[in-house]
């Protein structure tokens, strides 16, 4: 999983990946952890979480696109999205 640093919503527990939605369009960044999301890099520099349903899929309500159903992104997403600098690390493929 390829990630953009730790998440500070839970004191750094978790790391936030680049993660491909349900769409197969939307990535946002998710932390394994806390499931804190955000819809870009720009809103995680400005600490403004997305608001996420509680139950299954998990949409993610500003855009209304599930989570569930999608996959880590790939760096070829990552980057076409234009954000291939905010990559921070890879965790592996666990
Ligand atoms: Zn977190």
């Amino acid at each position: 999983m390829l990630h953009a640093g730790a998440c500070d919503f839970c004191s750094k527990q978790g790391w936030l990946g680049f993660y491909l939605c349900d769409d197969h369009e939307t990535i946002v960044l998710l932390c394994v952890e806390c499931e804190t999301v955000y819809l870009s890099p720009e809103d995680r520099d400005r600490g403004s979480r997305a608001r996420v349903s509680d139950t299954l899929p998990y949409i993610v309500e500003p855009i209304n696109v599930p989570i569930v159903g999608g996959r880590d992104a790939t760096s070829i997403e990552v980057t076409a999205r234009g954000w291939g600098a905010r990559i921070e690390g890879d965790t592996g493929s666990t």
